[in-house]
């Protein structure tokens, strides 16, 4: 089908929550991917920091085409030898030590969300409900995670929202520690606000969350749906910043492409879950849990953390020196491949001049340009993109 036809077909079967788009791309190989009629594009969206093995990864495709032949799904009524080795290796390779799976980032932190309620009140008190999230953090779709998100834009017209959220400043300590009540039993942050426009923490900031939360009793959740998986230079987002939450909530990268969402914790934790009390017909079945564990091994093989760094350093050098040539940017910012360009215009005429040119990113809010390639990219990559990304800041 041309681009043209499928967009009359969604536009007539699909409700326009999207908007229009721009192309259809219909594959993809390692960095690039290829439109309907056959033009390809440099992506550096990775399907939102979600394809860090790259497109159509060979071991991620083997992988799925091998379990496709055993068993698609099957209920948790009955053990998944995929989902416990998905789940030992990412206990071998985290703070934490039981995994409960599910099929999104939202869910993940939904699965946060109910444990930090059920932990605190079975061990402080039947009083302890209240969630601190931060302003211009972005935590998922359902309505709790809608309201777990700080921002207004994501509430309004779905009102009213469930109880039991406050906001504070990102980066703000003292305002966290003002908000904190007898209510309050958990703290959700992601270690670099994504969806947000790209905001990372100050140094002591990550720190000072944990020693409140150590210090008040209150459990730290850490959302990493954007941030593990590599993308910040480390296997997890936690370990960029070398503060460990008691919570973890990963999705997006996770599955390689494969819907799978995950949280994490500690085991004295993980108890406060009882038989019938969280559950998903889909969360953790053989296929995502094959595509995953074949992505995250491919991850920590072939060190894409690592890689992630290098690059990562090499792309913010590149997009600083542009940044003093060009003052329309007013500020680059990120850690590892999750980086963000802040223009002073609107970002979405030079992403557009950009794919036409192609190369795929992507604009947060109005005016940030996210970047956050797959991690096999190389600096070849990086000049390619940029390359094209000048030209376009040139033609404004
Ligand atoms: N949390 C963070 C930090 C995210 O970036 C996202 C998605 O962008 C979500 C949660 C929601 O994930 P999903 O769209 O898989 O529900």
């Amino acid at each position: 089908m041309t681009t043209a036809e499928i967009k009359e077909m969604t536009d007539k079967y699909i409700i326009n929550t999207y908007g229009e788009r721009p192309i259809s791309i219909v594959r993809g190989e390692g960095v690039y991917v290829w439109d309907a009629e056959g033009k390809r594009y440099l992506d550096f969206v990775a399907g939102i920091a979600t394809v860090n093995v790259g497109h159509c990864h060979p071991r991620v495709v083997e992988a799925i085409v091998n379990q496709a032949r055993e068993l698609f799904h099957v209920s948790n009524l009955y053990y998944i030898e995929p989902q416990a080795q998905l789940a030992k290796r990412l206990v071998e390779l985290s703070f934490a030590d039981k995994c409960f799976f599910c099929n999104s980032g939202a869910e993940a932190n939904e699965a946060a969300i109910k444990l930090a309620r059920k932990y605190s009140k079975d061990h402080i008190g039947p009083d302890k409900f209240e969630i601190i999230t931060m302003l211009k953090s972005f935590h998922g779709r359902t309505m709790t995670t809608i309201t777990a998100t700080g921002q207004e834009k994501y509430h309004k017209g779905f009102e009213p929202m469930s109880p039991g959220f406050k906001y504070v400043p990102f980066n703000d300590l003292r305002a966290l520690e003002d908000a904190i009540t007898d209510n309050t039993c958990a703290v959700m942050v992601e270690p670099i606000q994504a969806e947000g426009g790209i905001n990372v923490p100050s140094d002591e900031y990550l720190s000072g969350i944990r020693n409140l939360c150590d210090e008040k009793n209150l459990l730290l959740i850490f959302d990493e749906v954007q941030t593990a998986m590599g993308r910040l230079g480390k296997l997890f987002g936690y370990q960029a910043y070398g503060v460990e939450p008691d919570v973890m909530t990963m999705a997006k990268a996770l599955g390689g492409g494969a819907p799978i969402g995950c949280m994490a914790t500690k085991a004295h934790i993980a108890e406060s879950l009882t038989p019938g009390s969280h559950a998903s017909t889909f969360g953790g079945n053989p296929l995502v849990c094959s595509a995953a564990l074949a992505s995250l091994n491919t991850i920590v093989d072939e060190n894409l953390p690592e890689n992630a760094q290098r690059v990562g350093a090499y792309l913010v050098e590149k997009l600083r020196a542009l940044k003093d040539k060009f003052p329309v940017i007013k500020e680059v910012r990120g850690r590892g491949l999750l980086v963000g360009a802040e223009l002073n215009v609107e970002g979405k005429g030079l992403v557009s001049e950009c794919m036409k040119a192609g190369v795929i990113f992507n604009c947060i809010g109005t005016n940030v340009i996210r970047i956050a390639p797959p991690l096999i990219i190389n600096e070849k990559h990086v000049d390619e993109a940029l390359t094209v990304f000048e030209k376009a800041l040139a033609n404004l």
